[in-house]
């Protein structure tokens, strides 16, 4: 199975050697036959080969974790405690009283749409052409099956700000806004954030930020905040 290296920083949103977020990125060398590493660029820390058998080799970093490893096992190393505590900013919504934001970054909305289309339909009898560019049928005309085609379209921009009570989405239109207690879902899957609520799924996805630690965060203050 081709090993999507890109896909790397996003799952390792932290550092395993130094838990710095976001530190990871991906370097390449070579035009044709491209290699591939991967770097922290807080700690330094190297690794070789991302592609090979579905991990990497640290070659560069503190001795008793050089060596290859599975992208579980590197997974597996840093620590994934999610520190939550308020932060000094000034957002563009009302925060309530014992409200307090705690992350905020940008995002984009997805919807996702079910479009009805016919397929192209067919004329049946027999069809004879009766002057240049005028055919005669003697049949008639039957539409093809009509068949659900289900799309993802961006349909805003805008910041993702989690607060201790909700997760806010707000962008040109109308803010989404979650209460946390009430969100039922949250995965990443087919490359969004999902965020399931009430009757309906939000779709994201994050132009400089890992979903996977937007995922983590969400479900970090979910578990502080509403047990
Ligand atoms: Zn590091």
């Amino acid at each position: 199975m081709p090993f999507d290296v890109s896909a790397i920083p996003q799952v390792l949103w932290k550092c395993p050697i130094c838990n710095i977020e976001e530190g990871l990125k991906v370097k390449t060398e070579g035009l044709v036959f491209k290699k591939h590493w991967i770097v922290c660029e807080s700690c330094g820390a190297k690794w070789a080969d991302p592609s090979k058998n579905d991990g990497m080799t640290l070659i560069q970093g503190p001795a008793e974790h050089l060596g290859f490893r599975d992208l579980n096992g590197w997974y597996n190393l840093a620590n994934w405690q999610i520190q939550l505590a308020p932060i000094e900013v000034s957002v563009p919504i009302i925060i309530k009283k014992g409200e307090a934001v705690l992350k905020l970054g940008r995002a984009d909305h997805f919807k996702s749409k079910t479009r009805r289309v016919r397929s192209a339909g067919s004329y049946s009898g027999v069809s004879f052409k009766v002057a240049k560019g005028v055919r005669f049928s003697t049949g008639g005309y039957s539409p093809g099956p009509a068949q659900s085609v289900e799309e993802t379209v961006k349909d805003d921009e805008g910041e993702f700000i989690l607060t201790n009570k909700r997760l806010i989405f707000n962008g040109n239109r109308k803010p989404v806004n979650m209460d946390l207690k009430k969100i039922i879902a949250i995965d990443v899957e087919n490359g969004y954030l999902e965020v399931g609520y009430g009757q309906k799924t939000h779709l994201f996805r994050f132009p400089s930020d890992s979903m996977f630690k937007w995922q983590a965060y969400t479900l970090g203050a979910i578990k502080a905040f509403c047990d």
